[in-house]
């Protein structure tokens, strides 16, 4: 029987062209690809290849699935969009071998890779210009893995650092208010013609970039489909253009 293997990849944020050609070499060699239903729609059917898509929050029930399947000598491709280790799929399969090794000693001498993808933030940046050239950090807001309170703890931590951010998942259905508080604690920790960049649908037909002041910000400006970017205290539109820039020195900085 062949050896079975796992290959995490990273779709990229939307865009066919930014796929990277290992994680298409992955797909285009795949028994049987698993993934959130959404993702999985974006493989190809063809002779050969079975897909199973599932629903959202079953992250950990489909990375079992995965190790099964390739226990049985399948090629396994597990997709996540944008990188695979950012909000995503890579640290759940993990997980999920962490937790059943022991039941399961097989899983150990599996081929388990991750092939990396371009992540939202990046996407997004690249497509206002440069926000991200100095130091930065990303956080997802979603409290569905953890207390808001640890999502608000480290807001105020990197704002006060001044580090320019990328927010992930920030505000869906069933969070409703909670990017309003996110807004009002940048608002205490900033501010107001602090730069905000909500990016919607990078790198798609339906990408929109909304660059505003922090004063001027509202929660409506964001939804799932967006990243949001909160730049750092140099961070600016050149002037003439619509081009976001962080200068690559901070070497005038002093701790107020
Ligand atoms: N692994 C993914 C992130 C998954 S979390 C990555 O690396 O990009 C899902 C969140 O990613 C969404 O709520 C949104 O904040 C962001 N996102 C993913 N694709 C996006 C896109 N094309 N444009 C804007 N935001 C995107």
């Amino acid at each position: 029987m062949n050896k079975g293997s796992v290959i995490i990849v990273g779709l990229g944020p939307g865009n066919e062209n930014l796929i990277t050609p290992e994680a298409q070499t992955a797909i285009d060699q795949a028994t049987d690809v698993v993934g959130y239903i959404p993702y999985v729609k974006r493989i190809a059917p063809r002779d050969g290849l079975t897909l199973h898509a599932s629903d959202n929050r079953v992250e950990i029930d489909r990375s079992i699935h995965a190790l099964e399947m390739a226990v049985e000598g399948k090629q396994v491709v597990v997709v996540s969009s944008g990188d695979p280790g950012v909000f995503a799929m890579a640290s759940a399969v993990f997980e999920a071998l962490e937790e059943g090794i022991k039941d399961h000693p097989e899983w150990a001498s599996l081929d388990i890779q991750v092939v990396p993808g371009i992540t939202a933030m990046l996407a997004a940046s690249a497509a206002c210009g440069a926000p991200l050239g100095h130091d930065f950090c990303a956080i997802n807001l979603s409290d569905n893995l953890k207390p808001f309170a640890l999502v608000e703890h480290r807001l105020r931590h990197a704002a006060r650092g001044d580090f320019a951010m990328g927010f992930y998942n920030p505000r869906s259905k069933s969070r409703p208010t909670q990017f309003g508080q996110v807004l009002d604690i940048l608002r205490e920790e900033l501010t107001p013609d602090h730069l905000i960049i909500f990016a919607r649908a990078v790198s798609t037909d339906e990408q929109v970039i909304n660059i505003q002041r922090l004063g001027d910000a509202t929660p409506d400006m964001a939804d799932m489909r967006t990243v949001v970017l909160v730049g750092n205290s140099g961070t600016h539109v050149i002037e003439g253009t619509v081009i976001v820039n962080t200068p690559r020195s901070q070497k005038d900085w002093a701790a107020s």
